[in-house]
């Protein structure tokens, strides 16, 4: 089936959507993005990815394409025009296409490009891999130092998935100076003694939108949360590990670099926190 995709204020089949080869996105990767899951054809924590997207086009002194609330409409009509119940629907914003290719920000004149597209995943909720975990290893992080900003600069988390991929293994967690950051997609946590340790905000991750959302339910439901930097050596020695984002939820990890986490299962907390995350974040959806 065809998709529905929406360019620069149309809605046209994916076909005969076009952007131009001036396009900063695709000359300097001199764009942004969100991606927000759809269960039951309704967006989890919209408000979240907005605010976050704001954030980023502030960061990079990015017009906005549109106003928020049009920007959850134009969201919401890509679930009804492509009949979306479980899935994903990215948005890609860039400074456009000004006339020349050139390192300076072109004047206010040039009109951002927008771009939104729906992968479906049915079931995407159900997933077996939750219940039976991935597998990590670790890689240097050689991206960029403003990872807090959501750029469409995926080449180097690209290249450690196919590190991971060609080690066997189903994911990768960056490590800098020591201390993991995150994985090539996802936040990073490991549980010890009841406590969830995850890396503290910094320009240095990402800040998950899920990652708010689980850390916020953790605390609400009396677990011990923990905002710091920790090892891979720490991580092997953890009782359970695991990863949020917004289209894995929150995903255990049972072995990374070879060995097994805890029992080498999926172990409870992880369990319980996808069960709360998708519990209350449905109730939440738009
Ligand atoms: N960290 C990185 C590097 C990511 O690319 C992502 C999501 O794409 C995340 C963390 C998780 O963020 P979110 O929970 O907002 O999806």
């Amino acid at each position: 089936m065809t998709r529905t995709v929406y360019v620069n204020g149309e809605y046209l089949p994916e076909t005969e959507a076009k952007v131009s080869i001036f396009d900063r996105g695709f000359l300097f990767a001199d764009g942004v993005y969100e991606v927000t899951s759809v269960l039951d054809g309704k967006l989890i924590d919209f408000a979240g990815h907005a605010k976050r997207l704001e954030r980023s086009l502030g960061e990079l002194e990015m017009p906005a394409p549109c106003t928020m609330e049009e920007l959850l409409a134009i969201h919401r009509e890509m679930v009804a025009r492509n009949g979306l119940v479980d899935g994903l629907i990215y948005l890609q914003v860039t400074r456009g296409a000004p006339a020349d290719r050139d390192f300076a920000y072109p004047d206010a004149g040039t009109e951002p490009t927008i771009v939104l597209f729906t992968q479906s995943k049915p079931g995407l909720a159900d997933s077996p891999v939750a219940k039976s975990g991935i597998r990590v290893i670790t890689v240097p992080d050689q991206r960029w130092g403003r990872r807090d900003i959501k750029t469409v600069q995926l080449l180097y988390p690209s290249m450690a998935k196919m590190m991971a991929k060609a080690a066997g293994a189903d994911d990768a967690w960056m490590v800098e100076d020591g201390s993991v950051t995150e994985g090539t997609s996802n936040n990073a946590y490991i549980v010890k003694d009841g406590a969830i340790v995850t890396r503290h905000l910094s320009t240095d991750i990402l800040h998950g939108i899920t990652r708010a959302a689980v850390l916020r339910f953790a605390r609400e439901a009396q677990m011990r949360v923990e905002e710091r930097a920790f090892t891979a050596e720490e991580a092997q020695a953890a009782d359970e590990a695991f990863v949020t984002s917004a289209s894995a939820f929150v995903m255990p990890v049972v072995e990374i670099d070879g060995q097994a986490i805890g029992s080498g299962r999926p172990g409870p907390v992880a369990a319980r926190l996808r069960e709360i995350y998708l519990e209350e974040s449905r109730l939440t959806a738009v």
